[in-house]
């Protein structure tokens, strides 16, 4: 009972800090809407700027939409008694066992995302369509997500059942074998990317501008980089957002240019943006990433350990069967209720990221490229200019328009 109410107010805390933060969001864009911030007045016209406005707008408006839908499905899986319905369903099919716990989890997460779907069909057929984003057909939209759900059940089946036998087998220290198979599994999803499931979804064809080649072979040699091949996705397929990453690690890795890219910027500018995703490497951002996520689940791992022999742990949460497969789900749904507050951290720990490629990309490259090119990403992907402090703080993964280039200008004549 006591854990019951600290469940649903720490899930009030959150949903009520969302939807203020939002709604200060929409409140600030809405007060900076009728002219260009002066340091972008002379890069970005008014109407894109509040093109970028209106589109900023209608996503957090829809942010909030999703938050109830979200919180609404946390209730009914848990206090409303959605997860004993399942267990007994499955139990009656299936009996008890692996398979049983298998089938619960995954059921849990095929409702969340079939209950989704009008969302994202909202958000690309309704909001990207009005602002000239989306390229994607309803069919295409569909066969995405037949594929994603196949993909999740292909990789989650076996994940599950590793993970739930190793649960029920390894006794007290399970969550230590649980941990080195999930660690195992997420590095072969990372090695097997490239070249399995990212072209399950799009094509990659090898990079033929051979001047861009040439001058992106030069910015790889002089900060010491090789890749494996440079590759083209056709992003342009789904919306005209543009991007440019690497993928794979040692051997098999690949820079993919997003075509959208290559078709908006110039050479320099595509070196500028290449340098920064270098930068990333070059600090190592990625391997701390990694090695973030395995402290943090083996943590996570080790509190499901203490949690999963606690009646409260159960009941608290609206289930009568404790068990290895209730006590999983159970960590999974409602763990995030919990970390939340923990985002703000992880923002501000992504955003000093960035800055450390900004500035390598500014040393390595020109920073005055790197300036044009996010202009005129920022302007493409119609991103607000004027976002709140505050939601910017708590969400954004990257600094604010206005102050990622202060900063870059502040590099650039280095
Ligand atoms: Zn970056």
């Amino acid at each position: 009972m006591t854990f019951t109410l600290i469940f649903l107010a720490t899930l009030a805390i959150s949903v009520l800090l969302r939807y203020w933060l939002a709604q200060r969001h929409i409140r600030h864009i809405q007060a900076h809407r009728a002219s260009v911030p002066q340091n972008f007045a002379d890069r970005i016209d008014l109407e894109s700027h509040q093109k970028a406005a209106d589109y900023s707008i209608a996503k957090t408006r829809l942010d909030n939409l999703h938050l109830v839908l979200e919180t609404a499905l946390l209730l009914a899986f848990t206090l409303g008694g959605g997860i004993e319905v399942l267990y007994g369903l499955w139990h009656g099919l299936l009996g008890s066992g692996l398979w049983q716990g298998t089938a619960l989890i995954l059921s849990v997460f095929a409702i969340s995302t079939l209950v989704e779907i009008p969302l994202g069909f909202y958000s690309a057929f309704s909001i990207d369509a009005r602002f000239g984003f989306n390229k994607m057909t309803p069919a295409l939209f569909f066969t995405d997500l037949a594929k994603q759900m196949l993909l999740g059940a292909a990789l989650g089946i076996p994940l599950l059942l590793g993970v739930l036998w190793l649960m029920g087998r390894m006794g007290e220290y399970w969550w230590l074998y649980v941990w080195s198979a999930w660690m195992g599994f997420n590095l072969l999803v990372l090695a097997v990317y490239p070249t399995f499931i990212a072209p399950l979804f799009n094509k990659f064809t090898p990079l033929e501008d051979t001047t861009l080649k040439e001058r992106v072979g030069q910015l790889l040699q002089k900060c010491g980089f090789r890749a494996q091949g440079f590759y083209v996705m056709d992003g342009s397929k789904r919306s005209t957002h543009g991007n440019a990453y690497f993928s794979g690690f040692g051997k098999s890795r690949r820079i993919v240019f997003f075509d959208t890219l290559l078709e908006r910027l110039g050479h320099d500018e595509i070196v500028a943006v290449l340098a920064h995703e270098l930068g990333h490497f070059k600090h190592r951002h990625i391997i701390k990433r990694i090695a973030l996520m395995a402290a943090m689940s083996l943590a996570g791992l080790w509190l499901l350990g203490w949690l999963m022999d606690k009646e409260w742990f159960y009941h608290g949460l609206g289930v009568t069967t404790p068990g290895t497969a209730t006590a999983l789900l159970l960590f999974l749904l409602a763990m995030p209720v919990f970390t939340f507050l923990l985002h703000p951290l992880m923002s501000f720990y992504s955003r000093r990221n960035e800055f450390e490629a900004d500035r390598y990309a500014a040393k390595n490259a020109s920073a005055d490229d790197l300036v044009r090119a996010l202009v005129k990403l920022y302007n493409d992907n119609a991103s607000t200019l004027t976002p709140d402090p505050l939601h910017s703080a708590f969400y954004d993964s990257h600094p604010p328009a206005a102050i990622r280039i202060a900063h870059l200008q502040a590099h650039a004549s280095i």
